[in-house]
């Protein structure tokens, strides 16, 4: 018998995005036509894309149909989103999310509270809930089944959401988009009203449109109905525009400017942009505002994630990280308003790859500072400096923590550590994980280590996964519900740009077997096909990670780096 087994490379859209769904209606060349009638379609200029990635082969590859009945969950709030939706026909509801008058989870099907977001849990720390729990309307909660989708939907929707503000999503009108580029999770929840039908289109190609469009009209047409229908509310969720009625809410939009910032691609792979971090080096990096400077403009991120750092010897440091509607410059525009001299930005901020934000002239804080003097005590959603504050009062070593920040493990929500001290070497973890994964294992019991403790060679799970970025089969993706990072073994094309960008070199490639244990080679070029893998944390184990389950000496545990009790249990002196 042959010791290999000749088959063709993979290519990006041997599973196209309809695919994915039995059931899901797929895109033929008439509905392709008929989409190519609506703006923004219509507007586009098709010659600026490449002959391998034309406009109509985004269209058929990269999106698919769906349709959804009255009382249908579209998309939840919380979950992560790897794709946005235009609407081709039918009515949505859009709940807007207000502190404290949320739909509850149970009402959305959810049995278990979200993962918590890097948001979330820092602000956990020093905000204080203002207002008390929602209240539970009764409602009946129902799923069906739709194709191969199981669909979560309400009865008598209208009663329900009558209770909370939502707004009416309309034919032409997009959702989803800003969690699907920004690699977020979904801010808004979203039901069909009516018999609605969608275009759902992968995030990789939303990008594409967007950068090949000379004529800009996804994305133009994306801002223009930001401004229209979802400004306001984003505004109000700042703390600091809380209490602003619908006039004062109106006279702040219309000044606020909507800015983007890095590229959706990367000049260079994120492993050397990393690197180049960790010796602060950042100049790869947007900057966006500059420590000392005049404070011009506040910020609010939209989607995205943002670097703070401040001038340490020669160098810089990182303080902290922002995400989508974290602010920055707020407390700096606020603290030296009616002062003679301004309060200088304290921190520099940097764009790492793609940022979408939006910005709000001094003035314009100023003036509701004037109207409003109690707004100087307000706190504003920033992260400023808060990593330092609360290792010190957490009792965690502020050394360590600068490790942590230094090296980017504070970008994980599942690091992997090993504390040396009671570690004795067994490798029983390792057997674990190779008997959960086809005998092959997942991490390598190796890393950097910093006094007991060892930064093992596993994947983080990170905030911001810059393996995501350029896979262009959206094979590596976030899991919709608890948002791990998973690799979809059908659409891996063995293209290796997720490990050339994982920071952490958390992904091995490994080559391709069959059945009988042969290696798969391309059969033009005769060497082996291969496949990205790495740790899923046991995704289809309900016991969790298997290595952390196997340490009989509760040396290894997994950590997320941004909820300070965590490291407080792992880490306190
Ligand atoms: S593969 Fe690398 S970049 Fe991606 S989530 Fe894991 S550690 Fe982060
Ligand atoms: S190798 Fe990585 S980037 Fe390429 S298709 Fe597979 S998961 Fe995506």
């Amino acid at each position: 018998m042959p010791q290999v087994h000749a088959s063709s490379r993979p290519k990006r859209w041997d599973h196209p995005f309809c695919n994915e769904l039995s059931g899901a209606g797929g895109i033929d060349p008439s509905c392709i036509l008929r989409i190519l009638q609506f703006e923004p379609f219509c507007n586009m200029d098709e010659a600026g894309f490449r002959k391998s990635l034309s406009l109509r082969d985004i269209l058929s590859n990269d999106t698919r149909i769906q349709r959804y009945e009255p009382g249908d969950l579209v998309v939840r709030s919380g979950d992560w989103g790897n794709s946005a939706f235009f609407v081709l026909s039918g009515q949505l509801r859009a709940e807007i999310e207000r502190p404290g008058r949320s739909l509850p989870p149970e009402t959305l099907g959810r049995k278990q509270p979200v993962h918590k977001t890097f948001l979330s849990s820092i602000a956990r720390l020093w905000n204080k809930p203002e207002y008390g729990d929602s209240p539970s309307p009764e409602v009946q909660i129902s799923s069906r089944q739709h194709g191969s989708q199981t669909r979560t939907f309400i009865q008598d929707l209208p009663t329900v959401l009558d209770e909370y503000r939502t707004s009416i999503l309309s034919p032409g009108q997009w959702f989803g988009e800003l969690s699907a580029l920004g690699r977020t999770p979904r801010t808004t929840t979203v039901f069909a009203e009516e018999p609605a039908k969608l275009l759902e289109i992968r995030w990789q190609g939303l990008r594409d449109l967007m950068r090949f469009d000379k004529n800009a009209a996804v994305k133009t047409q994306i801002e223009d109905a930001f401004r229209e229908h979802g400004l306001n509310e984003f505004l109000r969720n700042n703390p600091m525009f809380h209490d602003l009625d619908e006039n004062e809410l109106e006279a702040l939009a219309t000044q606020v400017e909507f800015r983007t910032y890095g590229e959706y691609d990367s000049p260079k792979p994120f492993k050397e942009l990393a690197r180049e971090g960790y010796e602060n080096n950042f100049e790869t990096e947007a900057l966006i505002f500059e420590e000392g400077h005049y404070p011009n403009q506040a910020l609010i991120v939209r989607s995205g994630l943002a670097r703070m750092t401040v001038r340490h010897y020669h160098g810089h440091r990182t303080i902290g990280y922002l995400t989508a509607g974290q602010s920055f410059g707020l407390e700096e525009i606020v603290e030296g308003a009616g002062r003679e001299l301004a309060v200088p930005y304290r921190s520099s901020l940097r764009a790492i790859s793609f940022l979408s934000a939006v910005l709000i002239p001094t003035n314009a804080v100023e003036r509701i500072v004037s109207q409003r003097p109690s707004e100087k005590n307000l706190k504003c959603t920033t992260s400023s400096g808060k990593l330092d504050k609360c290792s010190k009062s957490n009792g965690v070593p502020e050394n360590l923590i600068n490790f942590f920040v230094k090296n980017h493990y504070v970008q994980g929500t599942a690091t992997m550590v090993i504390d040396l001290d009671r570690c004795v070497r067994c490798d029983d973890c390792v057997r674990a994980c190779a008997a959960t994964h086809d005998d092959v294992p997942r991490f390598v019991r190796h890393g950097p280590i910093y006094q007991n403790y060892m930064m093992a060679n596993a994947c983080l799970h990170c905030l911001d996964p810059v393996c995501m970025v350029e896979c262009p089969t959206g094979a590596i993706h976030r899991h919709l519900e608890n948002g791990h990072i998973v690799i979809n073994e059908e659409t891996c094309i063995g293209c290796a740009q997720c490990a050339n960008n994982c920071p952490f070199d958390a992904i091995r490639m490994v080559p391709l077997t069959d059945q009988s244990g042969r290696v798969i080679v391309d059969q033009k070029s005769s060497s082996p096909l291969k496949q990205a893998t790495k740790c899923d944390l046991c995704a289809d184990q309900s016991g969790g990670p298997a290595c952390q389950a196997a340490c009989s000496h509760d040396a290894l545990y997994r950590v997320e780096m941004s909820d300070f009790r965590q490291l407080e249990k792992r880490f306190k002196q």
